[in-house]
């Protein structure tokens, strides 16, 4: 079995995260908890791209769908449709006019738990309901209901892979292997390695 710390996640900084200048203190967030960064490219996706990551799981549409609502029956409001699978694939055509507004930048991230640590410090889907102390939380207001009246997506700032074999669809999607590099840096040593050595001369 690989060595945990070599987890790896994919983070996406979404069009509103450039425009709003967060990208520095989106990357901060990551690097800050002792993961790495292996990738990172700055790119307009096209729309094929963006539907066929948000379709890599199959079960995506029916989660995406049933979230959405869950979240309108938690405020005891009324959401729009009953059904996930419709509910999903608006949320995917408004996904394409979304993610295609402009440049993002997409990033692999590796250390132990990364897939798992990187959503915790990034919030829910929800910035309105993200936890105070995550970047959705903090920096955004956006809510499911403003996106259903305008019909658009959640503008949320970041995409991040939701589990590991998502991730591990993901990443492929967005960089070829030769641009996800292997490297090391010298606080892996006090971070994973077995004794602390060297600290004391
Ligand atoms: P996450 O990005 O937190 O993993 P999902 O995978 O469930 O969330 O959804 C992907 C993205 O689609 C979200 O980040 C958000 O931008 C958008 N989205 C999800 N649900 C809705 C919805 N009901 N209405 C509008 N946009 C949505
Ligand atoms: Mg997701």
């Amino acid at each position: 079995m690989a060595h945990p710390k070599t987890e790896r996640t994919l983070v996406i900084v979404k069009p509103d995260g450039i425009q709003r200048a967060l990208i520095g203190e989106i990357m901060k967030r990551y690097e800050r908890l002792g993961l790495k960064l292996v990738a990172l490219k700055m790119m307009i996706p096209t729309e094929k791209m963006i539907e066929e990551h948000y379709l890599l799981d199959p079960n995506w549409k029916k989660n995406v769908g049933e979230k959405s609502i869950a979240s309108y029956v938690k405020k005891g409001e009324t959401p729009p449709s009953t059904d996930p699978i419709e509910v999903a694939n608006v949320v995917v055509a408004n996904l394409k006019k979304y993610m295609t507004s402009g440049p993002v930048i997409a990033m692999v991230w590796e250390g132990a738990h990364a897939v798992e640590l990187v959503r915790k410090v990034t919030g829910g889907t929800e910035p309105r309901s993200a936890g105070i102390g995550t970047i959705r939380g903090d920096f955004v207001l956006d809510s499911y209901q403003i996106a259903d009246t305008d019909n658009r997506a959640i503008r949320n700032l970041i995409h991040a892979s939701g589990s590991v074999p998502e991730a591990e669809m993901e990443i492929p999607h967005w960089f070829k292997p030769e641009e996800v590099i292997s490297y090391r840096v010298p606080h892996e040593a006090i971070l994973y390695d077995v004794e602390m050595k060297n600290i004391l001369g």
